[in-house]
């Protein structure tokens, strides 16, 4: 399972081979640790446009814990932050070309390159052509830049405040495998946090499929941001389940959660009968193509991966087990945007889920306070993964921007950025964890 091409690639004798034959040359990316918590270098902040943000965006940029510089010629950086709001027409995109191309060369390893745009208007086509070209712009930069160096491009709706758990995020090694993505923040208020090593104290988290792979990891990560944690699998896993529960102090539900009666049990399970946090992550694969699927393999995956979300979410709003300020994040899956050869079950209710948070958020939020996103892994480094045959799975892992398949901890952190207090204006979003990979780009 593990990525030897990675490891070769990191000697010397793997990098003057790999560069002599013209191999993919994955770097080594620099992820969160309590060692290792920020980016190492500066920040540049460039505009580009004439932007009505600016002094919030100061703000907001100056607790990145990251120095702050305008001047270009200042050596290597870690982030860049674009500021393209103001471009309002097609020859305001050479600003954006003005500001980048001196300095794009000088992105340290592993560092980020954000950008900053408005949403496209509906009634100014001028405006809507700049802003949608930045999302080119970015998704092509994303694929040339190299170094491990992401790129990504967020829309602000309201002002750059709103915005500060994304920046945080996006500026930091926890989005190291997130690229090419474009996310919009709205304007509702962000909730104030206490302490921001552990943004969920205080905070009841449940997550299925918790036993192992990228649950296990989800759970983790939460536990790490101070929030008390329901772990959930099937009663088969009961053993890893308790494992995992345990290791983080939390608690375990042994539960299908195709069962009837799966969300009454689970606010049974909460701690007065209440939950903040709800991640759908369990997952399961049947693969065949439809010619020879029987319709057992579909209704099952379909069940798992897509009724069971529908169901529990909609039983845990009704009867208010998820609290005001709460979030749901839900794994939908690239395969599910883009489609993938034996994967009708699955892409279908991976692409259910998208509709399903595309549609529900903004009722969520006006109706509960909850926000609804989804995460859509790419090709990611578990037991799922492994099973792949060996030549499908070593393209899976190429097939991106960063050349490297992604670890269960990158989908962890993000999911822990969308839950977190701070980020009630990130809502109705399905964030790719894929390392801009080439499938349904
Ligand atoms: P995994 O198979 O390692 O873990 C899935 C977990 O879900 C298992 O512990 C399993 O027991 C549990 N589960 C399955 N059916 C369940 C049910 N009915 N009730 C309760 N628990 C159940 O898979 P993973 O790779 O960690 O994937 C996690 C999620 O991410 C899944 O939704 C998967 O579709 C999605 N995903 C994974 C990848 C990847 O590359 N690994 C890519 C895209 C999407």
């Amino acid at each position: 399972m593990a990525d030897r091409y990675l490891h070769f690639t990191g000697t010397s004798a793997g990098r003057f081979l790999t560069r002599r034959l013209g191999l993919p040359q994955p770097a080594a990316l620099h992820r969160w640790s309590a060692e290792r918590p920020r980016l190492e270098g500066s920040l540049l902040h460039l505009t580009a446009g004439r932007s009505t943000h600016t002094e919030e965006l100061d703000a907001v940029l100056a607790r990145t814990g990251l120095t702050r510089t305008t001047d270009t010629a200042a050596g290597a950086v870690a982030a860049v932050v674009l500021d393209a709001t103001g471009v309002a027409d097609a020859a305001g995109l050479a600003e954006v070309h003005a500001a980048l191309h001196p300095v794009v060369r000088s992105v340290a390893a592993s560092g980020r390159i954000v950008v900053l745009g408005a949403p496209p208007s509906t009634t100014d086509h001028h405006q809507a052509s700049a802003q949608q070209g930045l999302e080119g712009f970015v998704r092509s930069l994303g694929k040339e830049v190299g170094k491990g160096v992401t790129v990504n491009l967020v829309r602000l709706e309201g002002g750059a405040a709103a915005a500060e758990s994304t920046l945080r995020f996006l500026l930091s090694p926890k989005s190291a495998y997130v690229s090419g993505q474009v996310v919009t923040v709205g304007d509702a208020e962000p909730e104030a946090v206490g302490d921001r090593d552990r943004p969920l104290a205080g905070r009841t988290a449940l997550v299925t499929g918790s036993a192992r792979g990228i649950g296990a990891a989800v759970a983790e990560t939460l536990a790490r941001d101070g929030a008390r944690l329901i772990c959930l699998d099937v009663p088969q896993a009961a053993e890893d389940l308790e494992r995992t529960a345990a290791r983080l102090g939390g608690e375990a539900l042994a539960l299908d959660i195709t069962a009837a009666d799966a969300a009454e049990r689970i606010a049974a399970a909460a701690p007065d009968g209440a939950l903040d946090i709800l991640i759908h992550n369990a997952g399961i694969t049947r693969d065949r193509r439809l010619a020879n699927m029987p319709a057992d393999r579909w209704a099952s995956v379909i069940a798992v991966n897509l009724t069971s979300v529908l169901d529990t979410t909609d039983a845990l709003l009704k009867a208010g087990t998820l609290r005001h300020g709460g979030r749901i994040v839900a794994t939908a899956s690239i395969a599910g945007l883009a489609g993938n050869n034996g994967q009708t079950n699955y892409a279908a209710s991976k692409a259910g889920i998208v509709g399903l948070v595309r549609s529900l958020a903004p009722r969520a939020y006006a109706e509960h306070g909850v926000t609804v996103n989804a995460v859509a892994p790419g090709f990611i480094e578990t037991k799922m993964t492994a099973a792949v045959p060996l030549f499908i799975r070593e393209a899976g892992r190429r097939m991106n921007s960063l050349a490297q398949g992604g670890l269960p901890v990158d989908v962890a952190e993000t999911t822990a950025w969308l839950a977190h207090p701070a980020s009630a204006p990130v809502n109705g979003q399905t964030v790719r964890v894929c390392g801009q990979s080439l499938l349904g780009a």
